[in-house]
């Protein structure tokens, strides 16, 4: 079936430097123009905000999911017009990626990393379902792929966890990464202990 509806984790910095500024925004008009909704943190800042500035700027489709104490921090954005509020980081995490049909990882932070962490370890446990794809931009996530590496060469995982997430180096290559992910049942939890 189609997408129709993709959760991005990125980073909150206002530093993020030009190079992933522009793959937000390609991967912004990627999204729009296949015509996916769009959900996230609900950040205004960086690659948070940039998404969403693209995406309302091209008329699409994007909700926002952010725990109130961020919101009295007027950390919102305020054009989001679909911003879910909830109680906590833990209850944002789950909806984010509730009935999505994919996660998209960009560069980020240690709230990236996070989130991300989890939704791969949801996913070992035959919990989280729907392909995963780092977005490795300039080559950022190199190091963490490196050390995926290194949990399978030291039997912490299985070689076939290697298989829950895909990489791409370009946004233009995410939706084949997402529809060509190999299938992913509840069965995985069999699979999931070393
Ligand atoms: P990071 O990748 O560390 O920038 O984390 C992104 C995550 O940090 C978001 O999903 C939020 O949980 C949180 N966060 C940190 N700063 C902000 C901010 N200014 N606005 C919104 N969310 C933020």
């Amino acid at each position: 079936m189609a997408v129709q509806c993709v959760t991005v984790f990125c980073a909150s910095s206002r530093k993020s430097s030009e190079k992933y500024i522009q793959g937000t925004i390609e991967l912004a008009d990627i999204l729009f123009a296949n015509n996916i909704a769009v959900r996230y943190g609900g950040g205004a800042v960086g690659l948070m905000g940039c998404l969403a500035d693209r995406i309302i700027e091209k008329g699409g489709n994007i909700t926002g999911i952010i725990p109130e104490f961020m919101v009295k921090v007027e950390w919102a954005h305020p054009q989001v017009k679909d911003m879910i509020v909830v109680h906590d980081m833990h209850e944002r995490k789950k909806l984010l990626i509730h009935n999505t049909d994919a996660v998209i990882a960009l560069p980020g932070g240690t709230g990236t990393l996070e989130e991300l962490m989890e939704v791969l370890t949801l996913k070992r446990l035959g919990k989280f379902l729907k392909p995963i794809v780092l977005l490795n931009l300039d080559g950022f996530y190199d190091q963490l792929i490196g050390f995926f590496n290194t949990m399978v060469k030291e039997h912490f995982i299985r070689h076939e966890h290697l298989n829950i997430y895909s990489v791409v180096e370009k946004p233009c290559d995410v939706l084949s990464a997402i529809n060509n992910q190999p299938f992913w049942d509840e069965g995985a939890l069999n699979r999931a202990p070393v």
